[in-house]
């Protein structure tokens, strides 16, 4: 989580001081030192990279612990079945998610982009392929130097850490909005999780059509869905941004006065 949390910052932060352009760099606009502050955190406490790769070496762990005592035919089977329960383990948001998943029609028109279940299922079945193929690749390269394997299947590894990551936030996101008893501020928070998802499916959508998830047309539709919905919440964005309950005095930029 700190590592995607730090990243995020850092991206947003830069996004946040482009889009003032000039002004944006100025001291007065706080950003400079926003940008100072926070961009170390990828680093310290842990170097983001590498704290992802402590993730996926514990899903892996968790895989070996499944699986070892298993046949082919058995493996082959816990693989397409279990995975998501056991190794993939559902966070507290569990019946939640099952709820969800259950009610779902599994659609797959363009409406259904906006299907909370379609979008747990895209999330869920992606950590699923990366960790299974990943466990086939390490597995395949043998076990004399586990070192070197380890570290020519970096991509993949970091991959696996960062999906799984995705689908926490994903399940905790969809854990909060259930527990929020406000109607108005749960329709915004679901349009706010929509977001989230879509935009992570945008932004990894290379994935999702090298694997024959989408075709290039719904690949296209996740694209406009996720226009459409920055247009939506453009609006309510300093709301979204007050409901952190961030003091004003961290707010007092002559570019915002403006
Ligand atoms: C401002 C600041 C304050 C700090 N405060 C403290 C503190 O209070 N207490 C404390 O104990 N430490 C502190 N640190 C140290 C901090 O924890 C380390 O900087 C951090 O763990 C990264 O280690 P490193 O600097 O040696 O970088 P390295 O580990 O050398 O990382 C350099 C690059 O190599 C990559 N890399 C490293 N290992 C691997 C690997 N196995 N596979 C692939 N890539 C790899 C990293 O991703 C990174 O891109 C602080 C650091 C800073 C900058």
């Amino acid at each position: 989580m700190k590592a995607v949390a730090t990243w995020h910052a850092t991206s947003t932060i830069q996004a946040a001081r482009e889009a003032c352009g000039g002004a944006g760099y100025l001291a007065e606009n706080i950003l400079p030192q926003l940008k100072a502050d926070t961009d170390v955190f990828t680093t310290f406490e842990g170097d983001n990279t590498v704290l992802l790769q402590l993730v996926a070496k514990g899903l892996l762990t968790s895989y070996k612990q499944e699986v070892q005592d298993l046949s082919p035919l058995e493996t082959a089977r816990f693989v397409a079945e279990q995975v998501v329960d056991t190794v993939i383990e559902r966070t507290s948001a569990r019946k939640v998610i099952e709820r969800i998943m259950d009610a779902s029609p599994r659609r797959d028109d363009e409406d259904s982009l906006f299907d909370r279940a379609w979008q747990i299922a895209a999330f869920e079945d992606r950590e699923e392929h990366v960790l299974d193929s990943l466990v086939k690749r390490l597995r395949n390269a043998g076990r004399d130097n586990s070192f070197e394997v380890f570290n020519s299947a970096q991509d993949h590894v970091l991959r696996a850490g960062r999906v799984h990551v995705d689908r926490i936030v994903l399940e905790a996101f969809v854990g909060a909005i259930d527990r929020c008893t406000d109607p108005d501020t749960k329709a915004l928070l679901e349009r706010v999780c929509d977001l989230y998802a879509l935009s992570n499916i945008e932004a990894d959508r290379a994935w999702f059509l090298e694997h024959g998830r989408f075709t290039a047309q719904r690949a296209k539709a996740v694209v406009a869905a996720v226009n459409e919905l920055c247009g939506e919440l453009r609006p309510r964005a300093r709301e979204l941004a007050d409901a952190f309950g961030i003091p004003e005095q961290f707010l007092a930029a002559p570019i915002i006065a403006d």
